[in-house]
């Protein structure tokens, strides 16, 4: 191991952003103990920390669990961090960018995760960093287990921040071409992505690096994202209406509005597939011509598919998307960068925003 730099000196204890789950507005910047030996042996000192709707809903008490035995949980699950030590075997040196993995398999396993699909989990007692009974990557130092961390280009640098998103796309995109395979030939020409934040704007890089037709919905105006779709070549829609109009070969639906989803089902070409990527709360209705959506849907052979999380094989493919983009064009998808001791604007909406960092 190297010497360690100062501000690494783990006599010190660390700062962290911690919640107590279920309770709304518990969230501080608290001191808290060194990473333990046991969260794996790759350790790592925190760059950068992404927030996005999930740390929202951890905040207000909607959503999260602590790890057993305790009553707070280390907030975040969008890491980057650089590597200050780790074991000979891990393929992983001093310096190295890493990205932590989120989800861990069951403790059973199911089918899935014995595979190392834990994205699949059949059982729901997966556990996540940040997020389910497992402390997140918001700290100033976190370990990782070495099958775990995400080794990525060091020409990304804070861009790495991005991976985590990034998967959950990658994800999509591996299981839409899955799809798209029940038919012998398949030959996707355009995509509709329905929302312009960090997760449509990612989505509709990787159809772009697809050579596919971008098109891009979004209810926004005159603002930023208009110019990021154009210059990813991408054409910008803000009227609903050209949901019914598109017709496109694959439509990826990342607002999670109940709404818009709803005119998404149905929307494709025929043949097409219809991925949905945002969780959205029960209890939204809406009058839908069930009869009409269904003979659409079956006359038309469409799928409509839901898709979550991410595993190894995602973040992988995630990092060489990122490798491969114009580092300009990501740089424009991190709206605000904030500091560490201001930590909580960052989870504020504000106008403009796409992707949110905390800088540790
Ligand atoms: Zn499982």
């Amino acid at each position: 191991m190297r010497a360690r730099e100062n501000s690494d000196n783990p006599a010190q204890g660390m700062r962290a952003i911690t919640v107590s789950p279920g309770i709304s507005d518990s969230a501080r910047l608290d001191d808290v103990p060194e990473p333990p030996a046991e969260d794996g042996a790759v350790l790592v000192r925190t760059l950068a920390l992404g927030v996005c709707a999930t740390d929202r809903e951890i905040l207000t008490g909607i959503h999260g669990s602590p790890p057993p035995g305790e009553h707070r949980l280390v907030l975040g699950h969008e890491s980057l961090g650089k590597v200050i030590a780790a074991s000979a075997q891990s393929g992983l040196v001093p310096g190295d960018l890493v990205v932590g993995i989120v989800r861990r398999p069951d403790p059973e396993p199911c089918v899935a995760c014995a595979e190392g699909e834990w994205d699949m989990c059949r059982n729901g007692r997966y556990t996540e960093r940040g997020i389910k009974e497992r402390h997140g990557y918001g700290a100033e130092r976190f370990r990782v287990e070495p099958e775990f961390a995400v080794k990525i280009d060091p020409d990304l640098g804070i861009l790495g921040v991005l991976l985590e998103p990034a998967s959950i796309l990658a994800k999509a995109w591996d299981h839409t071409e899955r799809i798209g395979r029940r038919a012998r030939v398949w030959q996707p020409r355009t995509l509709l992505v329905t929302g312009a934040g960090p997760i449509g704007l990612l989505a509709a890089l990787m159809g772009a690096q697809r050579g596919l037709e971008v098109h891009v919905l979004d209810r926004n105006k005159g603002g930023p994202k208009e110019a990021i779709v154009r210059d990813l070549g991408g054409i910008y829609h803000n009227d609903v209406e050209s949901l019914g109009r598109l017709a496109p070969d694959v439509l990826m639906e990342c607002t999670g509005a109940p709404a818009v989803i709803c005119g998404c089902l149905g929307a494709a070409a025929a043949a097409g597939i219809v991925c949905l990527t945002g969780v959205t709360e029960p209890g939204k209705r809406f009058d839908l011509d069930i009869g009409g959506l269904n003979r659409t849907l079956v006359l038309d052979n469409s799928a409509v598919f839901g898709t979550v999380n991410a595993n190894r094989r995602h973040y992988e493919l995630a990092a060489q998307a990122l490798a491969r983009a114009d580092k300009s064009w990501l740089e424009r998808l991190i709206t605000r960068r904030i500091p560490l001791e201001c930590w909580s604007e960052a989870l504020e909406h504000r106008r403009g925003d796409i992707k949110v960092i905390i800088d540790f």
